[in-house]
């Protein structure tokens, strides 16, 4: 806790340190009148994460002290926001509405003081009498009561004798303090409203800056943490508490920015609006900033966590930019979630040659996810692609299949396209293609070079999902009104097609759709029977790089900028040496598509991967680390600024073809080499993190696993093939990912035989 402290840990420390209080105490007190949003979740971090950094303690407080907006359904949503978010509140959730008896025991003394007078102006009277900043106001001749006709007219009041704005408790301050918000400023208001839990038992409501203050003292807490908006009020606070000479400890104020983030409105007034006006579904539309929204949407609590924690804690307002909560949840699902395939806009694919059918292995994470699990994918000869994916009279650039120009099924084969067949309109109803019997993903023989592979789904197998793809709920930065909706934030396909194990096997909830984005099946409406799967967020940021355009540009172009890239991610044309490289890359060297593709491109990378080469010579392998790692830590480096060289990566290689260590052991090696520098030898060596290729140590922990889990040793032998990835993960697992894969899978094949 001691490093990078915000300046409120810094307070609390401080006051720990010195005694001022044996434990710390905070509160989040929200209104009752709205869902909580985005900007909540920054205060629950707060007060929450600062309680549980110092032990200490935090309330849930509802602060209902207007009757005539609250709902009890606000205080739901609340008490669920904080629990979603992994959060504990001390005790019962409070209310100050609890705390009304004592509020007005409190007034009764500040009145016995000489402190606090019911006043009679009228609203606009008061207003006058304030004063404006530049001159002092004057006091009110109500101010001159006795403390008997206060005390009365106070009871009578909150009877009920007089009508809404009849008269007012007021505190006897200073009509001409510097400070506007110390002109004797308003305890206490008339109202003759029902209450959600107090009913009609009041007719007087206590102020936010009476209320507020001493509940806090109340609940004990210790550091009553704001907004900055309340900086001006802490006067009234502190003078309140002070006057009434409350028994110490006391709580003290401190105020934070609050959260405003950009195409996003914050306010709950406006909120409000978008769902009253049906703008929206609800409260819990996957577009709203709300918690009960990001929630539906798809997003994590530790991405939200985790971007509360990036924004920092500071002392001046400022704009955050919302491409950074969408990064926040992109990083933390591209390390936890399934890759599957789905095609949002299917065009008919029939192999000609193929015959009969096959189950196609595909692992559900890419190399650098540490997870294991695959599942089978049906392929037969009629499949569908995505419609985009396909191009008659392609522009430069276009990467995926074309009459002239073969793809690759990911996972699967290479196919070329043989006919295009169309309607009478000219429209493309179905492509007739080859595919390549010796171009299977994984045991390429085919020489045959490709530019990029594409998702597809079996036609027989394939199962019909609705997608809702949603985007942002504004087209501007600093959205006033309804006027700036984006009138395409969300538009739904009722067709898509996915692949069948995503409804069977339910790897998990969320998902990364290849080049699509990441998805997550609706908590509300999606059944087995009519799937629905809403868009979390794309795999990029589309909307920096129209930012970047420049926002002249017309809107129709503008989307059409963005849809390029979101649904292309593909570059300009390689020029000769580029080229050069990449044919180099694939025809001789044999590597894959996409890593000549990052390799032949990017010169830094060719230069480094074959330095290494030279070294030693086992180009797949190299190309993936250096195309896939090392790529990644010289997007910002340059190659003078690495801890590690060429030789060292091939030194790491090496030790992977030499069955030392496995890939996933090398991952971590190589996060190691990246920031200390150290020899790949020396840190498996220091580490012990030499592959176990013993079956002595790996049996008796495949005999453990299986002791383990009884129910899927029956579920194997009564059939069900596919929870022999199951197993080998559990092995890798308990083995640290030391063990050599091929010999758990060779011995769990053994064992469950
Ligand atoms: P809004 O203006 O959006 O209706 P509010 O401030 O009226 O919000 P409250 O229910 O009173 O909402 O807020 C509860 C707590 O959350 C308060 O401590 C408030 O300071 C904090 N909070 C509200 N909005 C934000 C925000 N955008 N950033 C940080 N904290 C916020
Ligand atoms: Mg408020």
């Amino acid at each position: 806790m001691s490093e990078n402290k915000d300046f409120l840990r810094t307070i609390v420390e401080e006051d720990l340190h010195a005694g001022k209080y044996s434990e710390v105490v905070t509160r989040f007190p929200p209104e009752p009148n709205g869902f909580p949003h985005i900007g909540h979740a920054k205060s629950i971090a707060i007060n929450f994460g600062i309680a549980q950094d110092y032990n200490g303690r935090c309330n849930l407080r509802m602060d209902d002290t207007n009757p005539t907006t609250e709902d009890t359904r606000y205080v739901e949503a609340l008490k669920d926001a904080v629990e979603w978010l992994g959060f504990h509140w001390d005790g019962d959730v409070r209310y100050t509405s609890d705390y009304f008896p004592k509020l007005y025991e409190y007034a009764k003394e500040l009145i016995k003081m000489g402190k606090a007078y019911v006043d009679s102006l009228t609203e606009e009277e008061i207003r006058e009498y304030r004063g404006t900043v530049t001159q002092p106001g004057r006091r009110s001749v109500y101010a001159d009561r006795s403390v008997e006709e206060n005390l009365n007219l106070l009871e009578r009041m909150k009877e009920g004798e007089f009508k809404d704005g009849e008269h007012v408790l007021r505190a006897k301050i200073d009509m001409g303090a510097a400070n506007m918000k110390m002109r004797d400023p308003l305890l206490y208001r008339i109202r003759h409203a029902h209450h959600y839990r107090t009913g009609d038992a009041w007719h007087i409501y206590p102020m936010y800056d009476y209320g507020h203050c001493l509940s806090d003292y109340i609940e004990g807490v210790t550091h009553s943490i704001c907004t900055l908006e309340f900086e001006n009020n802490r006067d009234i606070y502190d003078w309140v508490l002070d006057t009434l000479g409350l028994k110490p400890p006391r709580p003290y104020q401190y105020e934070f920015a609050r959260l405003g983030i950009n195409y996003t409105v914050m306010s709950k007034r406006k909120l409000l609006e978008l769902v009253n006006e049906k703008y929206v579904s609800g409260w819990d539309d996957p577009r709203m900033p709300t918690i009960a929204g990001l929630r539906r949407r798809g997003y994590t609590p530790e991405s939200i966590l985790n971007f509360c924690h990036q924004i920092g804690i500071a002392k001046a307002n400022s704009m955050v930019d919302v491409a950074q909560l969408e990064f926040c949840i992109r990083d933390d699902l591209n390390t936890k979630v399934p890759r599957v395939m789905c095609v949002l806009d299917p065009l008919k694919v029939t192999i000609e040659n193929y015959e009969g059918s096959e189950e196609l292995d595909a692992s559900y994470y890419p190399e650098d996810v540490p997870k294991e699990g695959s599942r089978k994918l049906p392929f037969s000869r009629e499949i569908y692609i995505e419609r985009d994916d396909f191009s008659e009279n392609p522009p430069a650039g276009f990467y995926r299949l074309t009459p002239e120009q073969s793809v690759r099924l990911k996972h699967a084969y290479i196919i070329s396209c043989k006919e295009v067949i169309k309607d009478g309109f000219g429209n493309i109803t179905e492509i007739i293609a080859t595919y390549h019997p010796t171009s299977k993903s994984g045991s390429d023989t085919s020489g045959i070079k490709v530019k990029s592979a594409i998702q597809w789904v079996e036609a027989a197998t394939a199962k019909t999902v609705e997608v809702r793809l949603y985007d942002r709920l504004y087209t501007c930065e600093a959205p006033e009104g309804v006027e700036d909706l984006n009138p395409d934030s969300l538009k739904i396909i009722k067709n898509a097609l996915v692949e069948p194990a995503l409804i069977t096997e339910k790897p998990d909830v969320r998902f990364q759709f290849e080049r699509h984005g990441y998805f997550y099946s609706d908590p509300v409406d999606y059944t087995d029977e009519a799937p629905v799967f809403n868009k979390i967020v794309g795999l990029k940021d589309s909307w920096n790089k129209k930012a970047k355009e420049g926002d002249v540009v017309a809107k129709p172009e503008r989307k059409a900028a963005e849809k390029k890239v979101q649904i292309d991610g593909e570059v300009a044309p390689m020029n000769e040496v580029e080229q050069a490289r990449f044919d180099k890359y694939t025809n001789q060297l044999k590597l894959n598509g996409e890593v000549s593709n990052t390799l032949a491109r990017v010169e830094k990378l060719s230069l480094f991967f074959e330095a290494a080469l030279a070294v030693h010579n086992s180009p797949i392998a190299i190309a993936n680390i250096v195309a896939n790692e090392v790529a990644r830590e010289l997007k910002e480096k340059e190659v003078s600024e690495l801890k590690f060289t060429p030789e060292q990566i091939a030194e790491l290689v090496k030790m992977i073809d030499e069955e030392i260590i496995s890939n996933k052991i090398a991952k971590q090696v190589f996060e190691e080499m990246v920031q200390s520098g150290e020899n790949p030898a020396v840190i498996v060596e220091t580490q012990g993190l030499v592959q176990i290729s013993d079956s002595s140590v790996i049996l008796p922990i495949i005999d453990d696993v299986m002791a383990k889990n009884p129910d899927n040793v029956e579920k194997y032998k009564a059939g069900n093939t596919k929870l022999f990835g199951f197993f080998v993960g559990q092995v890798l697992k308990a083995t640290g990912g030391k063990a050599n894969p091929q010999m758990v899978n060779d011995l769990v094949a053994q064992k469950l035989q």
